[in-house]
């Protein structure tokens, strides 16, 4: 049997978020079939993307043809029709698909997609807008959530954090979050260690709960 982590993927809409989405799955060296109903979107990118074939996915039969059902994944990117991209998704449970993703816009879409059978239920819009809100208002360079309030960012090191080993100045202890990788200037990032010496222009990548990697960004 075929893992479903083998085989070519379908992205279904190539709307802004799916055609990214492709583009990103071909570079990772993915075989990627993109399908959109509309033409000037199947034009627009069949120069970028290897196999781009338009037809309306929501038709099971038609998926079928262009041989759907021997991949391992499918990604429905469609965001602005909820009804396209749930028959979508019911033609992909109906071939039996191992690994459906569906992009949702609104809580309700969501809970639809579940009860249809996706597998994975994906909010582009919502994760970035909240992502970006906590970007915004704090001084992370970059973050991600990953529920249970844990949290991972990219922050600045503060001054409080120079010049002598993370053994002495245990950020874990003081600010409850642990330093897991450090930038030194003009450096790559290294896994930090007990030994680690920050220097000014460092960048670190720290992990914690929410509140902690907040404050701990808000240090200067
Ligand atoms: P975005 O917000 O990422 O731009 P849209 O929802 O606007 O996403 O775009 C969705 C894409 O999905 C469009 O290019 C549209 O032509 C395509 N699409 C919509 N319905 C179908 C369908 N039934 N079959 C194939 N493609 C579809």
């Amino acid at each position: 049997d075929r893992s479903p982590d083998e085989g070519g993927i379908v992205v279904i809409g190539l709307g802004r978020f799916g055609c990214r989405l492709a583009g990103s799955l071909a570079a990772l060296d993915h075989e990627v079939l993109a399908i959109d109903r509309n033409a000037e979107q199947v034009q627009k990118w069949s120069a970028q993307l290897d196999r781009v074939v338009q037809a309306d996915a929501t038709e099971e039969g038609v998926l079928r043809q262009l041989g759907v059902a021997d991949l391992g994944r499918a990604v429905v990117a469609i965001g602005a029709s909820v009804e396209a991209s749930v028959l979508t998704v019911l033609a992909l449970v109906e071939l039996g698909l191992p690994q459906i993703w569906a992009r949702a816009t609104s809580e309700k879409h969501a809970k639809i997609l579940g009860s249809v059978g996706a597998h994975h239920v994906i909010f582009p819009e919502a994760e970035t807008g909240e992502r970006v809100a906590h970007l915004i208002v704090s001084r992370m360079l970059d973050f991600i959530e990953f529920g249970d309030n844990f949290a991972i960012a990219k922050v600045r090191v503060p001054q409080v954090l120079l010049g002598r080993p993370l053994r002495e100045l245990a950020p874990a202890e003081h600010y409850g979050v642990r330093v897991v990788g450090a930038k030194l200037p003009g450096e790559r990032f290294r896994y930090a260690s007990d030994d680690t010496v920050l220097a000014p222009g460092s960048m670190l990548i720290v992990e914690g709960s929410i509140d902690q990697v907040q404050s701990f960004a808000a240090l200067t």
